[in-house]
């Protein structure tokens, strides 16, 4: 009998409870465990994944394979074409002996689609289908006010997210049982193609990120409450692009991050309990994107803000994304995206605000710009990000909210250390002129502005009033 985990964002195998259950099962009835991974890039280019995160996968699949093998757990990376491919690998797997599925579940709509296709289909031979609900600490739809409602404000979230992990604790699945037994070959599929090593800055083995995971936890995370604002710095943990594919889950984090740092969490403002709230922001966009379907389907959370006719300027848009804007902060941190694939927090921030709220184009150009760039491009946490810099979203900046590019460049990047990174024209300029450069002139190489922020400010707070309420 086969036990078949199908792995999908949740490419670890420690505290991985899909295979960890997988291994027992098998145990119990002589069986053998199987993994499986389905490469499908047809519906990655769909989902406007980046090349740089789709080579990740690819490279974290090869180097799980590698990891698994220590444990005579095979894993079949198959390269199939779209989500509906994957009914025909579970129609094979049926004829090699399957018994049961096993998988972490997806929230998104053609995900969810997929999984209900292949459930339906194994249904039909009697094969059970284990999901386990593991993307988050808190699973969605369990943190909720007393009258069984979402929250739609983050702090009275955390609060009783925080007051669920104080009654539950966390839990993390040990490793799988390792098994016996001669090699099984894989049916006969096309194997996964290699990626194209664009991601190669980033290890991928298990044992790496879990390292970098738990020195961040041990030392870098103490600072973290003055340090994550500042892009010169490597302040962050750097491992969004992980949590993303699953290298590591939010669990082993938030145990980690308990194990090293118990006594600061609690301690308010205290770096680990700053970061444990960003955790809780992964979270609270997750359980958001659950409960309200239409933001899948790319609506705004606050209805009136969809009747707002954004200009969309081609030539403004064009400029953002290529880092020419006559920004400084703005363009240094596309910069950053278009040549590494990530963007610290702060200029994320401030670029999507710069986006909508200066350069008058919908946030929805802007979130499928960033989805093809990061590495660790995530739906949930993406469109949470861009609804809240446009003050279309759930407890989102409010409207009249505004980032100044200069004053945020002047307080974030108060050196200019990070600007003169990316941006060789502005090189010589001192702290004090690299964030408006333009006085007397632009310089040689540089671009003018395209745009001057007090008008451009005026002309966002009109495009607003206009449907607010409406
Ligand atoms: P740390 O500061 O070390 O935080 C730890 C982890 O918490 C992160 O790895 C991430 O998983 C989570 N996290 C942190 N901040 C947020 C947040 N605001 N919302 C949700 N989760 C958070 N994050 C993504 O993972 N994928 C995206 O596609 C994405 N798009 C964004 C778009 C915009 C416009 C904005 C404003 C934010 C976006 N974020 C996204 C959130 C955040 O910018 C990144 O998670 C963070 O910069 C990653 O760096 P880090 O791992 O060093 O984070």
């Amino acid at each position: 009998p086969l036990h078949v985990v199908w792995l999908r964002h949740d490419l670890r195998y420690h505290d991985n409870q899909a295979l960890y259950a997988a291994s027992l099962a098998a145990q119990a009835d002589n069986g053998r465990v199987v993994a499986v991974f389905i490469a499908t890039a047809q519906s990655w280019q769909q989902h406007d994944m980046a090349p740089i995160r789709q080579d990740l996968l690819r490279r974290r699949v090869v180097a799980l394979t590698t990891e698994l093998s220590t444990l005579n757990i095979p894993l079949w990376a198959v390269e199939g074409t779209d989500y509906q491919h994957c009914v025909t690998v579970f129609q094979q797997l049926l004829s090699m002996g399957m018994v049961a599925l096993y998988a972490q579940q997806e929230y998104e709509l053609r995900e969810a689609r997929r999984d209900s296709a292949v459930t339906q289909l194994l249904s039909q031979f009697n094969c059970p289908v284990h999901w386990f609900d593991r993307l988050c600490v808190m699973p969605p739809g369990s943190v909720l006010t007393q009258q069984g409602d979402i929250y739609k404000v983050f702090t009275p979230f955390k609060r009783n997210w925080l007051a669920a992990l104080a009654a539950k604790g966390v839990q993390c699945f040990p490793k799988p049982l390792a098994q016996q037994g001669e090699p099984i070959q894989p049916p006969d599929w096309p194997a996964m193609q290699p990626g194209d090593d664009s991601s190669i800055a980033w290890s991928v083995t298990e044992h790496d990120v879990l390292n970098k995971m738990r020195a961040f936890c041990q030392s870098k995370v103490h600072d973290y409450a003055n340090d994550r604002d500042l892009p010169a710095i490597e302040g962050t943990s750097s491992l969004s692009a992980y949590l993303a594919i699953g290298v590591i889950s939010a669990q082993q984090c938030v145990a980690r991050l308990q194990l090293e740092a118990n006594n600061a969490l609690a301690v308010e403002k205290s770096g680990a309990s700053v970061w444990l709230s960003e955790l809780i922001w992964r979270e609270f966009y997750k359980h958001i994107l659950v409960a309200f379907p239409k933001l899948i389907k790319h609506h705004a959370f606050q209805a009136d803000t969809d009747k707002i006719v954004w200009p969309n300027a081609p030539t403004l848009f064009e400029a953002w994304c290529k880092g020419e804007t006559g920004y400084p902060i703005v363009d240094a941190a596309m910069r950053q995206l278009n040549n590494t694939g990530w963007m610290h927090n702060r200029l994320r921030m401030i670029t999507a605000s710069f986006l909508v709220k200066d350069l008058h184009i919908d946030w929805r150009w802007g979130e499928r710009y960033f989805m093809s760039k990061l590495i660790d491009g995530d739906f949930a946490a993406n469109n949470g990000g861009w609804q809240w810099a446009a003050s279309t979203g759930t407890d989102a900046a409010p409207y009249f909210r505004i980032f100044n590019p200069v004053t945020q460049s002047e307080r974030f990047d108060a050196k200019g250390d990070f600007i003169r990174r990316y941006i060789p024209a502005l090189a010589t300029k001192t702290a004090k002129e690299i964030h408006w450069p333009h006085k007397p002139i632009t310089p040689r190489g540089y671009h003018a502005p395209v745009v001057d922020h007090n008008n451009a400010r005026k002309v966002t707070l009109a495009l607003f009033t206009a449907v607010k309420g409406k």
